[in-house]
């Protein structure tokens, strides 16, 4: 591993300026997923930005079919995360944070952020301001939150053990997630 793989979580807030939300309380169930994101966020300070462009150029090519996995090894430039966009269609409950009356649905809209680190995965209530890349997006027919956690949990891991920046970095862990996503919804 070389230095390259040393940015932590914080770097990362810093640089891609991180943006808490919030949401109601209303029941998960009730909160449609209306748009899932693949995103690419800055991993770098601007005065590097030439590298983070050398990074795109790197994507290009691993889009062409090259490995990855070869082409990774040193140069990542970008940290690639999902986005997930939400909106409570709860019609009243007596939640805290509701804000359905006079027969408007809540509406609340938060944004949620799944990533892979090397301290492991995280899904948080927000999102990274300064995204670079929209690499692809996806429109679930009929999902909501209670679903969206559900797959989640299933790639969840606590710690980063399995981290690799060559094998298995935030690439392969965000490409993944959003691809069963895109399969079971
Ligand atoms: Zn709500
Ligand atoms: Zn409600």
């Amino acid at each position: 591993m070389g230095s390259n793989s040393s940015n932590s979580s914080s770097d990362i807030n810093k640089l891609a300026k991180w943006t808490s939300d919030s949401e109601c309380n209303c029941d998960d169930t009730i909160k449609k997923v209306y748009l899932i994101k693949l995103n690419d966020v800055p991993m770098m300070s601007s005065g590097l930005k030439v590298q983070a462009d050398v990074g795109r150029v790197i994507l290009g090519v691993v889009s062409a079919g090259v490995s990855e996995n070869f082409l990774f090894k040193g140069h990542r430039a970008t940290h690639d995360v999902i986005e997930a966009r939400v909106k409570c269609k709860c019609e009243g409950c007596m939640k805290n944070g509701c804000l359905a009356k006079n027969g408007k649905i809540c509406g609340s809209n938060p944004y949620y952020t799944l990533e892979y680190t090397k301290s492991g995965s995280s899904m948080k209530i927000g999102y990274y301001s300064k995204t670079l890349y929209e690499d692809e997006e996806y429109r679930p027919t009929n999902m909501n939150l209670n679903n969206l956690k559900e797959i989640y949990n299933l790639y969840e891991e606590v710690d980063g053990r399995n981290y690799s920046l060559s094998n298995f970095n935030c690439k392969d862990w965000a490409k993944k997630v959003y691809n069963r996503i895109k399969n079971d919804y």
